[in-house]
């Protein structure tokens, strides 16, 4: 082993022990008093892409894992149509993360509650962390909550997806490709322009630097 790959590995050896710590405060987490547990984050992936969705649905905390019901269907599929990689691909690759970690509840007019301010508050500060740890240099912001949280900022999806912005999150310079939720709650995506701009979005991700490194083997084994 040569001194750069030895210097790697010891890089995201560190990186995931400091994830570990993290998950560990996570798990024993109870700043909200409206949300419902458990805490639902992935396992301790020291990736350079972050992905950012809004909050667990109802089934997530008894899979134990983010994006493991229908939501998280339509989503891989949409990576393994661009990038060429599995769910399990995916998870391996990229570090997930969310807004808020705990379910909120259903909303009263039905479909999940939106956290309030408190809440993303509270977990923003998991968040900071987290993107203090991995430095990111691509981050996917699934839905207009995320997006809102990493931007600043809410425009409009027109107007937003298929973009890549430059940013700084949290201290860090970084692309952010924001993407529409796929929980099928709103037929954006499946509508024109929504579809064109889904795909294009979608490219973005796929040939943006940070993919084509972390994702090469995949690449290449579709070559
Ligand atoms: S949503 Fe975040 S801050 Fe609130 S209890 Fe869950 S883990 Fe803690």
């Amino acid at each position: 082993m040569d001194a750069t790959t030895k210097e790697t590995r010891k890089t995201i050896e560190s990186k995931q022990a400091a994830l570990r710590v993290l998950h560990a405060e996570l798990d024993a987490c109870r700043a909200c008093a409206g949300m419902i547990g458990p805490v639902v984050h992935g396992p301790p992936v020291a990736s350079r892409i972050l992905l950012i969705g809004q909050a667990p649905g109802p089934h997530e905390g008894k899979l134990g894992r983010p994006f493991a019901w229908t939501a998280g269907k339509t989503l891989f599929r949409w990576f393994e149509e661009s990038i060429g990689c599995t769910e399990e691909e995916f998870r391996d690759h990229v570090y997930m993360a969310a807004v808020a970690r705990c379910f909120p509840g259903k909303a009263p007019g039905g479909g999940d509650r939106r956290p309030d301010r408190q809440e993303i508050a509270a977990c923003e500060t998991f968040l900071a962390r987290e993107v203090a740890i991995l430095e990111p240099r691509l981050v996917l912001a699934v839905g207009t909550l995320a997006i809102a949280t990493v931007l600043g900022e809410s425009p409009k999806l027109a107007d937003l997806i298929g973009t890549m912005r430059r940013v700084r999150y949290h201290n860090v310079a970084l692309d952010v490709v924001a993407l529409p939720h796929p929980s099928g709650a709103s037929p954006w995506h499946k509508v024109e322009p929504g579809k064109t701009l889904l795909r294009r979005a979608l490219a973005l991700v796929a040939e943006h630097p940070e993919t084509r490194r972390a994702f090469g083997s995949v690449l290449r084994r579709g070559a």
